[in-house]
């Protein structure tokens, strides 16, 4: 399933013709299919059935508030990195008991509002960490569930270095040597209950091998735990599962489940997973208009009303996006080209040395699977406004997000007297 099929030349999504929504909400735009949001969803669950399973939805890859509500009715929990992230999915209706909070820099607000709210786990990732978290628990008089993210030295071979987070030598979890420590620490108070074991390797993670390396270590700390009089209630295997941005293949989950299910039943232990980009980033896709097509240096370059700041995987990343035009042109011309955005920066570009039907000023092109990591990580560099972002669900296209206006841009800012 694609969330955009061409017919009459043109790309549509469910039963909208993308210029019609373009004409409607301007550009650049991003546009969600809620169908194919809610299959990926239901597929992900389904390739780890026999599980006691939370699906807990990392909101960092995309947190707007009605696709949260959405998964939120699917049964989705949350994986949270901050404290805005934690609001957020409160706000979307996912009940605290299904959230989880990653994040090596959790502040002391942070961590008080997440007990707060009664959250499932933290996924602690240090000792310092650990001990602040003691000393809230006790001066609020609750018990803090915990899980300690560890750190098992497991290269995976993601697209590129800036999205590998599980080998020794990153910020990520507690190293090798401290884990049984702080277990220990931790089971000794009263304010902490050690809960579980969690795990997060990367992310865009196409092969499954590495998930199966995390499995095996993650079930012998778990044992171990056990034999020590530590039993744990469930493992976070966390996310990363890669999907197809090209003619590449997406994570093969059915490997990745073969490694854990059965563990966890003879383990009888909960499973959690936090799955961001394989629930969101196909349903995405951002749509530009092309300003400007201009020749340089031997190159060609199209222009579009559309860059870094809306999309920058790209740019940060090296992130592939396959692009086309929203209208077939028959008998234009296929030229390579660089599809750049109008900010002021030569890292700025959403696609380099693309052979494309070469377009024309005006015309509308779409970037595919930008779902995830796409208006999440979008800015206002070049005091440029955030797109507006619609949905397309039960046969009716909402907008979820309104386009940014010069007072958004400049709301708290204060020029002294
Ligand atoms: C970013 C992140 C995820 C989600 O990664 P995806 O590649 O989008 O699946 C899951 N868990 C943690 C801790 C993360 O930081």
């Amino acid at each position: 399933m694609t969330p955009l099929a061409r017919s009459d030349g043109v790309l549509r999504c469910g039963p909208f013709a993308l210029d019609d929504i373009a004409a409607r909400f301007g550009t650049p735009l991003y546009l969600y299919d809620g169908a194919l949001l809610e299959e990926r969803y239901r597929t992900f669950e389904a390739a780890f059935a026999g599980a006691r399973l939370l699906v807990a939805y990392s909101v960092k890859a995309n947190g707007n508030l009605a696709l949260l509500n959405r998964l939120a009715r699917l049964g989705s929990g949350a994986d949270i990195v901050s404290g805005g992230e934690l609001a957020r999915a409160l706000e979307a209706g996912i009940p605290a008991k299904r959230i989880v909070f990653a994040g090596a820099g959790k502040s002391e607000e942070e961590l008080g509002a997440g007990l707060e709210a009664g959250i499932y786990g933290f996924n602690v990732e240090s000792r310092e960490e650990l001990h602040l978290l003691e000393r809230i628990a006790v001066r609020r008089g609750v018990r803090a569930r915990i899980a300690l993210r560890v750190n098992l030295d497991i290269a995976s071979p993601t697209p590129h270095e800036y999205t590998r987070t599980g080998h020794a030598g990153t910020k990520f979890g507690v190293p090798a040597d401290e884990i049984m420590d702080l277990y220990r620490w931790a089971a000794s108070r009263a304010a902490l209950r050690v809960a579980g074991i969690a795990v997060h390797i990367g992310s865009q993670i196409v092969d499954a091998e590495p998930y199966e390396r995390a499995a095996r270590e993650i079930f012998a700390l778990e044992r171990a735990l056990s034999d020590e009089g530590i039993p744990l209630e469930y493992v976070d295997l966390g996310g990363g599962f890669g999907v197809a941005y090209g003619d590449d293949s997406e994570i093969d989950l059915a490997r990745v489940a073969a490694a854990v299910l059965p563990a966890v039943r003879r383990r009888g232990l909960r499973l959690i997973l936090e799955p961001g980009r394989f629930i969101v980033g196909e349903s995405g896709t951002l749509i530009v208009r092309v300003l400007y097509v201009k020749r340089s240096g031997n190159k060609t370059f199209v222009i579009t009303d559309g860059g870094m700041t809306e999309l920058l995987r790209p740019s940060h990343y090296g992130g592939y996006h396959q692009v086309e035009p929203v209208r077939a042109r028959p008998g234009a011309a296929v030229v390579v080209t660089d599809v750049v955005g109008p900010v002021c920066e030569d890292g700025d570009f959403l696609a380099r040395d693309r052979a494309i039907e070469l377009p024309a000023a005006g015309d509308l092109m779409v970037v595919r699977t930008a779902g995830a990591y796409g208006f999440s990580m979008a800015s206002n560099y070049n005091s440029r406004l955030r797109p507006a972002e619609v949905l397309v669900a039960g046969g009716g296209l909402h907008l979820i997000r309104r386009r940014e206006t010069f007072a958004d841009l400049i709301r708290g800012e204060r020029i002294p007297a």
